[in-house]
């Protein structure tokens, strides 16, 4: 019965939006009649204040705007869009809004409904972007105890708490240890994840589990101990096998809760202007099906750049490019881990934590073996480097798989997810190779935190250096690694123009040299965006011959006095439109 009710609530969701249908968006087969001055338009837009973003870094200004399938053909003023006014043709008076270009997360997870809106583990952060206090982690336990959130039951009937969402580097000492945990819960086994790169536990999870002082590490991980040799119960990077083995895994998402949860959740990003997202989740081929039928039922609005697994690559054979809306064409790869666990490969140990250098995840080797080959069937690699040893393996590994293959860089274009930490002789070497760096501008103002202390005075010099590498030429591509950071693009822009919080700490902003114009800010998470997706040709800017996706707010993000640096996080989006079709608009308060 319950299976009959979720077919039925899928068709309910596929009517509901097949009414927003895709159109035909392939590029039309005859370019010249499509955008003359001549072709009539679906749609003309006026009285606009558009933000073209059609230079490299810059920004010029129209005025009126026409689109037809979907395709931008005329961008400029009211005088010239005239003549593309028909007898069909639906006039929009913007009334002196801002118009920007469709923003791209270049980098996210994309779990939007599953974790904002049908969670399985809770968070114990209050917000994405803020870091729970030990106080805010005892009483998220005391609440899941009362209420049963979090509380998974293993065959074996053992009951466990599983969260997600920890920092301890904010602490005051920052330092975890399962005692915290034991406080408030001592009976039951609890195990929190560090957003991935990491985890704690209590005590009861470690009895359980027979983890002593003397377990060795287990592969591609580390058991903290504490200054008297005893486990303290946090893992840096991988846990030990014999505590993940006992923990009852979630139940997986039926196809309805699948398609639900990437509904729903689309309209969350869509809310905050996102266009298109490069999701780097390591999609595998079973999941890359699941998301073609999706496109195919007419309810992917979003366009997305899916980063897919090795194994899904080899197995599809060859890129997919579904109408320029699902796409995937590049392999997402891992070298190291995160900077706050210290999972970060390092050439140097650790400023904090002497003798140690990280988790290396893969060698240049390696990288040059599957980067040959996937070039070979016209993939392209994302690989994963925060700390400095990762990134020279990255870009050791990617010049060799070029020069393997004598494929043109750019053509090819090997991104470097994150690049957060690079040593003065390789930060030039990625423009020649033609390297994207996909950079999270929250991620600095987030890190700033405990960065310094990991990686000291000298090397903290080569982290975070998005105003060195774009004077140096390279395609930075902004995003957010939700969930991680908060997945709003404006608090991305906010973070790239100010180097400080939303809280403006700290003040003058961290390291403020490395900061981007406003300009090359929405850039970044425009045209950047869609360099990253191969897609600059048709897509990232508002242009005619262009895919008719952008962005309406009510402030001209680009005026200072329209809008102050410390505002900017604030903006919020009247309507978002993809492929001409509007996919969000603000809803009217009837006063
Ligand atoms: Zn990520």
């Amino acid at each position: 019965m319950k299976i009959f009710y979720s077919i039925i609530s899928l068709i309910l969701l596929l009517t509901l939006f097949i009414t927003t249908t895709v159109i035909a968006q392939i590029y039309p087969e005859d370019p010249e009649t499509f955008f003359s001055p001549q072709s009539v338009a679906d749609k003309v837009y006026i009285n606009a204040n558009v933000i073209t973003v059609d230079k490299m870094h810059k920004c010029t200004k129209a005025s009126a705007f026409a689109v037809k399938d979907g395709w931008f053909i005329y961008v400029g003023d009211e005088a010239g869009v005239q003549s593309h006014i028909g007898p069909g043709t639906l006039v929009f008076d913007l009334e002196g809004k801002t118009v920007i270009p469709g923003l791209h997360d270049s980098h996210m997870h994309y779990r939007l409904g599953a974790r904002e809106l049908y969670p399985q583990t809770p968070d114990i952060r209050e917000e994405l972007g803020k870091w729970a206090s030990v106080e805010r982690m005892q009483a998220v336990i005391k609440d899941c105890l009362a209420t049963g959130k979090g509380i998974r039951v293993g065959k074996d009937g053992q009951q466990w708490l599983v969260l997600s969402g920890w920092m301890s580097d904010v602490w005051d000492p920052p330092v975890f240890h399962r005692k915290l945990i034991d406080e408030v819960c001592p009976d039951i086994p609890v195990y929190i994840t560090r957003y991935t790169h990491g985890s704690g536990c209590n005590t009861k999870a470690l009895e359980l589990a027979g983890i002593t002082k003397d377990t060795p590490d287990p592969e591609g991980g580390h058991i903290k101990k504490d200054e008297r040799g005893e486990v303290t119960g946090e893992f840096v990077e991988r846990a030990p096998q014999q505590l993940l083995d006992l923990i009852p895994p979630a139940p997986p998402y039926t196809f309805y809760e699948d398609a639900r949860n990437f509904v729903e959740g689309q309209h969350l990003a869509l809310k905050v202007g996102l266009t298109m997202i490069h999701e780097a989740s390591q999609t595998s081929y079973n999941d890359a099906k699941k998301r073609l039928a999706l496109y195919e039922g007419g309810i992917m609005l979003l366009r997305m750049n899916d980063m897919i697994s090795p194994e899904a690559a080899k197995q599809l054979g060859a890129p997919i490019n579904y109408n320029n809306r699902y796409i995937n064409q590049t392999v997402k790869q891992l070298a190291d881990g995160a900077m706050g666990s210290r999972g970060a490969w390092l050439l140097e140990e650790y400023s904090d934590y002497p003798g140690y250098f990280g988790e290396p995840r893969v060698t240049a080797e390696q990288i040059a073996e599957l980067g040959t080959e996937l070039i070979g069937i016209g993939y392209n690699l994302a690989i994963h480097a925060i700390g400095d040893a990762a990134n020279r393996a990255v870009i050791n590994g990617y010049e060799k798989a070029l020069k393997n293959t004598g494929a043109d860089p750019f053509k090819v274009r090997f991104r470097i997810e994150h690049c957060q930490t690079l040593t003065p002789q390789d930060i030039p070497r990625l423009a020649p190779l033609g390297l994207i760096a996909s950079m999270q501008p929250l991620h600095a103002i987030e890190d700033m935190h405990f960065s310094p202390a990991r990686l000291g005075s000298e090397r903290i010099k080569g982290a975070y250096i998005w105003r060195t590498l774009l004077d140096l030429g390279v395609v930075v591509s902004s995003g957010t690694d939700y969930s991680v950071s908060p997945y709003n693009p404006f608090y991305t822009i906010h973070a790239a123009v100010t180097r400080q919080d939303r809280n403006n700490n700290p003040s003058g902003g961290w390291y403020k040299e490395q900061a981007m114009s406003r300009e090359e800010a929405l850039w970044s998470a425009t045209w950047g965006g869609a360099y990253a997706a191969k897609m600059e040709d048709i897509y990232g800017s508002i242009e005619k011959g262009k895919l008719a996706d952008f962005v309406v707010i009510p402030v001209d993000i680009l005026d200072k006095n329209a809008i102050a640096d410390e505002d900017l996080w604030k903006i919020e989006v009247d309507m978002t439109v993809i492929g001409g079709e509007i996919a969000y608009k603000k809803p009217v308060v009837v006063k």
